[in-house]
This record gives structure tokens, sequence and C-alpha cells, in this order.
């Protein structure tokens, strides 16, 4: 059955997969979704015995089905190859009585590289699919991974440009230097005066321009986005909450049909709408239970059903959690509306007062979720007690998940098998990594940190870490956030 893509917000048009990747956002300023959930055709045992690449392909081709079987597969074989450190690609791993999903064995050590990596395959096939001559523009805001992984996804990719976005002091070292050092001829980083959510507006702002959209047409240019907006971004991420189901199978910690729940350390709330939706095509998904960090404005919006992100924006050391504007959310409530034109009044209350509140009946409609948050001292507090009680060191995104499931176990009792998402490497975040383990640390410049993190960890220094020791800095434009358009035009000449 063919799946088609509209607007969260009511635009009229209904397009093909392709064609939604192709644009990013909805002229209307929504986000495509799909207009119906495919269903996952799969007995879970059979899924056991699958790789990855073949539950990607399943899941691909139920969304995506103007794709050819040739051209997913071709997409696939290009994105998880050996740019990812282990042929399983996400690795679900026992750690004492939890599991954990590392989603950072690509190319930028995050979790945005499962999809960024073959992103740019959808896009560029995308493209010749619907007969597009433009050069394409990918415009992206970056809480510090997204940045990375799509530079390092579209660097030198022929018939794109790309333009990162990313708050400036916002971000870890590490995340800083990797986007400054990218190579390639085609890529621009620019560090904001502003926060994420600015950058954010910024970028989505830019896409809304129909005069920008204009200009840019006249020269052979047409924006799309490698941010979580992008359905080609969210459809990749379904299939690695399939592929945790069945590797618990495999191993035996679950009989096939039983249900698990996810933990989900949440920033745009992309990633766990994704697990959301892996649960709408019927996968045996019982919570998903969303983790915050000091900015917990998705904490309290669960809790009371009112999103109010006037409120101080807060720095952390998980940074690419620091968003007080969760953009995917706006498909939740689309769903939970069950019409554009409430959904619409919702998003327009948050851009004008930055505030509104959901019924009764929407308010139950999130009967899906959990949600808790961790403080920073609890976070470095569940680092430092899972590595003395395990000698597993995990990332401070992954600590934030890991602490608000250990909450969330002795506030319910629930005893159902969780699978923790596991977001980053704890090399991208090795200073706060290292000084939870012991404050002592905190005297070492980065680099020695990173040689401490490989004694503690006992865990090979990724390459992506490597790389940036001794790389040049290639981009130090800085600008203020009613700079970032003309940073845009005098980037692409126009
Ligand atoms: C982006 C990111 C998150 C948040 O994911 P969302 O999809 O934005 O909710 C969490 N952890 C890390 C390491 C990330 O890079």
């Amino acid at each position: 059955m063919e799946v088609m893509y509209k607007s969260t917000r009511g635009h009229s048009d209904t397009i093909t997969a392709s064609q939604a990747i192709l644009q990013g956002l909805a002229p209307d300023g929504g986000l495509y979704v799909p207009t119906s959930i495919p269903s996952l055709d799969v007995d879970p045992a059979a899924l056991a015995e699958m790789d990855y690449k073949s539950i990607a392909y399943i899941v691909l081709s139920s969304f995506l089905t103007d794709y050819t079987e040739e051209e997913l597969k071709s997409c696939i074989d290009n994105a998880y190859d050996a740019k990812f450190d282990t042929q399983e690609i996400a690795p679900v791993v026992k750690v004492g009585n939890t599991h954990y999903m590392e989603l950072f064995h690509g190319a930028t050590i995050a979790f945005k590289d499962m999809a960024l990596s073959i992103l740019p395959h959808l896009l560029t096939t995308a493209a010749k699919k619907n007969n597009i001559t433009n050069e394409i523009v990918i415009l992206t805001a970056t809480s510090g991974d997204t940045g990375k992984a799509a530079l390092a996804g579209f660097a030198d990719v022929p018939g794109t440009r790309i333009i990162v976005f990313y708050p400036k002091g916002g971000v870890s070292r590490i995340q800083e230097l990797q986007m400054v050092t990218q190579k390639g001829d085609n890529t621009f980083v620019v560090g904001v005066n502003g926060n994420f959510d600015d950058a954010q507006t910024g970028v989505k702002k830019m896409f809304n321009d129909a005069s920008l959209k204009e200009v840019l047409a006249q020269k052979g240019f047409q924006f799309s986005s490698a941010n979580s907006i992008n359905i080609g971004r969210l459809i990749p991420q379904v299939a690695y909450y399939v592929w945790a189901y069945s590797r618990l199978v495999k191993e035996g910690s679950i009989k096939p049909g039983e249900k698990i729940n996810f933990v989900v350390p949440t920033g745009n709330f992309g990633n766990i709408l994704a697990g959301y939706y892996a649960k709408l095509m019927g996968l045996p998904v019982d919570r998903l239970i969303c983790a915050s960090n000091d900015n917990k404005v998705l904490y309290d919006f669960f809790k009371k059903g009112i999103y109010n992100r006037n409120r101080e924006f807060i720095l952390t050391t998980s940074p690419s959690m620091d968003i007080l504007i969760s953009s995917n959310l706006e498909r939740l409530i689309y769903k939970v509306c069950g019409s554009a034109e409430l959904n619409r009044e919702y998003m327009k209350e948050l851009s004008e007062k930055g505030v509104y509140s959901l019924n009764i009946t929407q308010i139950a409609a999130l009967a899906d979720f959990s949600a808790g948050f961790a403080t920073e001292q609890e976070n470095a507090g569940e680092i430092k007690k899972v590595y003395d009680e395990t000698g597993y060191v995990m990332d401070t995104h992954t600590g934030v998940a890991s602490c608000v499931y250990r909450k969330y176990v002795s506030e319910t009792s629930d005893t159902t098998p969780a699978v923790i998402v596991s977001t980053a490497s704890p090399y991208k975040f090795g200073r706060a990594v290292m000084t939870a383990i012991d404050p002592a640390y905190d005297s070492l410049d980065d680099f020695a940190l990173i040689g401490e993190l490989n004694k503690v960890s006992k865990v090979e220094i990724p390459n992506a870490v490597r790389e940036i020791m001794n790389a040049e800095i290639r981009h130090d434009t800085v600008c203020d956030i009613d700079k970032m358009e003309a940073e845009v035009k005098g980037f692409l000449g126009v």
C-alpha cells in the first residue's frame, strides 16, 4: 500500500515520501507525517534471525513506498557499511540487569549517524526520481551532534551544499572541534551567538521565507533539511527499535511477542518519536520513557499536559538535550489532536505565547509515554554508580536516561524488560564523564582526558576522536542571530 505524506498544519498537498524528503518542511511550516502507519508484517521470531540491514529494509520499504527495492537497498548498503566500527551497527549490550542499545558506532560517534549516514543517499535518490536539477542546500541547526553527522554525510556529495549553525559556547569542546575541522568544499559551519532554540528558529524562518526561496531558485538552489523535522531522518530511526527488539528475542531475554519498554534521552523528540512509530507499526512495546535533563519542558508536558517554554534555558553537560522547543513533538500533538486545525492552533500559541495546554482527551492519548528527568548531580551520580558497579562507562545523555529509568523502576516497580537508548560515545563528552567518575580529572586538558578515559573504560579511542586531535581548523565564522540569512547568502553567493 502506498504511504503518502501531508503537513501537520493542514496544507492541502499530499506528496510522496521522496518529495517530502526533498522538501524537509511543509510550505505552511508544518512537518510531514505519513497519512497511514504501515504495519510490521513480520513474525518477531523471524526478526531475530535478521541483520541490521534486513530490518532497515523492512522498515524503510514500509514507509518510503515510492522508492524501488533497488534504490532502497543501495541506500542501505551505502549507509550501514565500514563507516560503522562494528558489523552489528547498533550493538545491544547487557549491563547488570539492563540493556543499553549503543547507537554511537558510526562516523561521528552519536546516534545521529544512524539516520544521517543514509539521508544523503535518500535525498540524492529523491532528487533524481523527481528530476530536480537545482543544487540542494542542506540548512541545519544543531545542538552539537546533528551538525557533525550531517557534515560527514554530505561532505563532497555532488549536487549538494551543507550549512550548519551551532550555538557558540553551547556545545562540548570535542563537538565543536569535530565541526570546525570539517573538510569538503561544499561545507560551511557557523557559530551563532545564541542558544540552540535561537539557531533552530532562525533556520525554520529561512525555510518559511518565500522570497528567499525565490532568490535561491533563480540561482539554481533549493533548501532541504537534515534536522529531524525531515521525515527522511525519522524513518531510518524506526529501524533500530525493531532491531533492539530482535536482539532481545535472539539472546532469549524475552519471548517473541513479549512487550518491552524503551528509555530515550530526549531533546528535539525525534528519537523517541521513531520509537512511537515502531510501536504504532505493531512492535510489542509497552512504555516509551522520555528522559530529560534540567531543561525538563517535556517532563512537565507529560505530567500536566501543558507545554510551556517560558523558562530559563539551562546549559548542561548533556548539551544535545538542551532544548526548550522540541520540534518533533508537533508530530505527536497532531496525532493526539486528530486534526491539523487544532495542532495549528497550539503551534500558534507556542510561537506567540510560548505555551499551550491540551484537553483531557488529548492528554489521555499520551498514555504510551512516561517521563522523568535527571538533574546534573543525579546524572553524574548515575554515571559513577554504573561505572563502579559494572565497569561500563556511558556518556552524559545516556546517563540521563539510565538515571530516569532507575527512578522510574523505583516509583512504579514496573519489571517489563527495558532497553536504554544510548545516544553518544563517552568520548564525545569526556570531561563531564570523567569528572563524574572522579572530580580530580577536571584539571587535565581535553586530550589528556581522552587518554584517561581509554584506561578507565578499556574501550578503544574512536577514529572520530583521533581524527580531530591534529586536524586543521577550517571554519571560524561566528554571527549574531539576525545575521544568519546574510551568512547563507554569502556562502551561496546570492
Ligand atoms: C540529538 C541527541 C539527543 C536528543 O535526541 P532527539 O531526537 O533530539 O530527542 C540525545 N542524545 C544525543 C547524544 C544526541 O545527539
